[in-house]
């Protein structure tokens, strides 16, 4: 622990997207506060462990530069000098480009929105952030068919559902607020519990009705259950007929469809499909849940639209206590969004092509930005060293997040220059050519936006360690030397940025910082309205229509082939870590896994290959291999294992393929064909 001082004030918790109210009281841990989610001051574990981030001795102190391939510290204007150099010297030889900029869906509104607009005043849209990497297939199937990509209800009204279908996500460790201060208690009060998912979790202990779908096969399941819908006559007709377009071609589209040829395919027993099917229809509100289980395929998109239609089917928008509902991972994953760091929209998802769109910001920002839509973070790294010269990469960590890992970490060795800004030496970082240190979550002041659309204020309390600086004034910073507009970066704290955002971005037109308070702003804000909205989509869609279309959808075979003796790798979290890890891995509160990381195994596969618990295996394909120990467990469908993504070593991603999403270019990391041997 440092000598440092502290006073307690409200913040927002920097882990997942619940978005809970903690603070620090000076006793070496988080504590929580009676907050808009957290109404009794509850948090879990990881918001507990938070401090821990903070005051950590591994925390970047100082600037680092690399010299003779080694990283050493240097002073802030030498940093940034070679920053400055480097970033103007690929301008004017590439063109801005030539750029890339990865934000952070882990920092704040105010923070992202300057760093969109660094790489758009340069001349850039080639900025992204790792919502590209969860669940940019859910925003994009949502904002087709509603106008808008975000959970369509609030975790109050949803409270009111009498049934959940959960799929590809496992709240309960992945969101353990939600899941026990709003879905648990609804379901001890008699709301059924359907859980879709390959693995027996935690979630799965609190559900009526499992259904262990086969990585890769959503849409046979998906189809299926619409396809009993439409035959035993649950079709909502009165919502069909008056909100939706399309029902005829859908019914064409599924009359081939055999139910229990379709459950077969997806791994599941066909009655349970079936009961599933009747059970949400049959509820008077149904709710549906949707996770990176459905996200993260290259066929992601697919998978949402197909579960659209089961909604839509059944009439579960626009009411509370239904809907759909995505269940987001980083604590800001959904404001990263909202404020435009994507590389096809402005701040409130205004089209880079909307030419009315442009010349608002225009008026804001004093340059207009660039009309072609930019790459996706995917897309990006794929094109390092070729018309990709140089990144800046804040607060992300691809080097152990992005799929195909080694060939990940090949590409950055290609780009001409690389600057991270991070509170660790993060594994991205070590390829950095500067490293900027920078501020965590009690250091900074700002907002962010939780998973159910809530923009809640973040207050700092804590001065960041050595010559570590706030990362706000480190992107202003920044700006002003590297673009010709320093004037355009002159803020006088993160509330005049704020302002700029409000006044950029009508979707979060008429929010305040004072008018958040302690409280919050639940965006979309109707003109005239008071405060914001609850149920998305009760009259008209977002999209302005009366109407969502009902999207026929077919099963995509997954991208990797199955050799003989082959096992699908599908990865996910754990209750005690975080995504890559690099908030996580380092805290000493935080409960151990055993060893490092465990491949969970079904008992059949492991007795066909000679693996005992706790044995050691290669698990291995043709981009990589890594040695874990093996967990037997029938909670895992057999044909199927299971590894989280936290853990740099062993690195999962090292196995995941890169195939893409046609249209979110979300990777395939759900399936991936592996062999598991015994390490002799
Ligand atoms: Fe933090 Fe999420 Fe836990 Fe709440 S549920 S304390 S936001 S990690």
């Amino acid at each position: 622990m440092s000598e440092r001082s502290f006073e307690p004030r409200h913040s927002v918790c920097p882990y997942c997207g619940v978005g809970c109210g903690i603070e620090y009281a000076g006793d070496g841990r988080a504590t929580g506060w009676k907050a808009p989610v957290n109404t009794r001051g509850e948090i879990c574990p990881k918001g507990a462990a938070a401090w821990e981030v903070v005051d950590h001795d591994d925390r970047l102190r100082r600037p680092l530069v690399r010299e003779s391939g080694t990283l050493v510290t240097a002073p802030w204007g030498e940093a940034l000098g070679r920053v400055e150099t480097a970033m103007r010297d690929i301008v004017d030889e590439h063109g801005a480009d030539a750029l890339a900029f990865f934000a952070s869906s882990n920092c704040t509104n105010e923070e992202n929105y300057l760093f969109q607009k660094l790489a758009r005043v340069l001349g850039t849209n080639n900025v992204d952030n790792c919502a590209r990497l969860c669940h940019s297939s859910t925003v994009a199937a949502m904002s087709a068919r509603f106008g808008v990509g975000a959970m369509t209800n609030t975790l109050e009204d949803l409270t009111e559902a009498d049934c959940y279908l959960v799929t590809g996500a496992n709240p309960a460790e992945q969101h353990p607020i939600i899941f026990r201060s709003y879905l648990l208690p609804a379901v001890r009060e008699g709301t059924d519990l359907i859980h879709v998912d390959p693995r027996s979790n935690d979630t799965t202990d609190a559900a009526d009705l499992h259904l262990p779908v086969r990585p890769g096969y959503d849409i046979p399941l998906l189809n299926a259950m619409c396809k009993v819908v439409l035959e035993e006559g649950l079709v909502d007709g009165a919502f069909v007929d008056e909100r939706t377009e399309g029902v005829d071609a859908l019914r064409d589209h599924l009359a081939d469809v055999d139910v229990d040829a379709n459950a077969e395919m997806a791994g599941v027993d066909p009655a349970d499909l079936r009961e599933a099917a009747r059970t949400f229809a049959t509820a008077d509100r149904a709710a549906a849940f949707t996770g990176m289980g459905m996200s993260q395929h290259h066929c992601g998109t697919d998978n949402v639209h197909a579960l659209l239609n089961l909604v839509l089917l059944t009439g579960n928008v626009g009411r509370p206590g239904t809907g759909v509902n995505p269940l987001r991972g980083q604590n800001n994953v959904q404001g990263a969004g909202d404020v435009g760091a994507l590389p096809s929209v402005l701040p409130g998802y205004e089209p880079v092509t909307d030419a009315d769109a442009r010349r608002r910001v225009a008026d804001a920002w004093g340059v207009e930005p660039p009309a072609e839509p930019g790459l996706t973070e995917v897309e990006l790294t794929h094109r390092f060293g070729e018309e990709i010269r140089g990144a800046f990469v804040f607060g992300e960590n691809p080097a152990v997040t992005e799929p195909n890992a080694s060939e990940v970490a090949r590409a950055f060795a290609d780009l001409d220059f690389l600057v991270v800004l991070d509170l660790f030496e993060t594994e991205t970082a070590e390829l950095a050519d500067v490293v900027l240190p920078g501020s965590a979550w009690a250091e900074k002041s700002g907002t962010v936006t939780n998973t159910d659309r809530r923009v809640m204020r973040m207050r700092a309390n804590a001065e960041p360690p050595g010559e570590a600086r706030r990362d706000l004034e480190v992107l202003r910073t920044v700006a002003a030397r590297v673009t010709d507009r320093p004037e355009a970066f002159r803020y006088d704290g993160p509330e005049a940025v704020f302002e700029e955002l409000t006044g950029v971005s009508p979707l979060y037109a008429g929010l305040s910082y004072e008018s958040i308070g302690d409280g919050y702003g639940r965006w979309p804000f109707p003109e005239g309205a008071e405060s914001g909205t609850d149920v998305l989509h009760e009259e008209e869609f977002a999209a302005g229509e009366p109407t969502a279309p009902l999207v026929p959808v077919d099963h995509v075979p997954p991208a990797d082939d199955l050799a003989d003796g082959d096992l699908v790798l599908t990865t996910g979290r754990v209750l005690q870590h975080f995504n890559s890890g690099a908030l996580t891995r380092r805290s000493g509160t935080l409960v151990r896994m055993r060893g490092e990381d465990v491949l969970q195994i079904h008992p059949d596969d492991a007795a066909a290959r000679g693996v005992a618990d706790g044995d050691e295996v290669r698990v291995a394909n043709d981009r990589g291999s890594v040695t874990v120990e093996a967990e037997v467990t029938p909670g895992i469908r057999e044909g199927t294992v299971f590894m989280t993504f936290h853990y740099a070593d062993p690195l999962v991603n090292t196995l995941t393929g890169d195939a893409l999403d046609p249209e979110a270019k979300i990777p395939e990391y759900k399936h991936s064909a592996v062999r598991v041997e015994p390490v002799e």
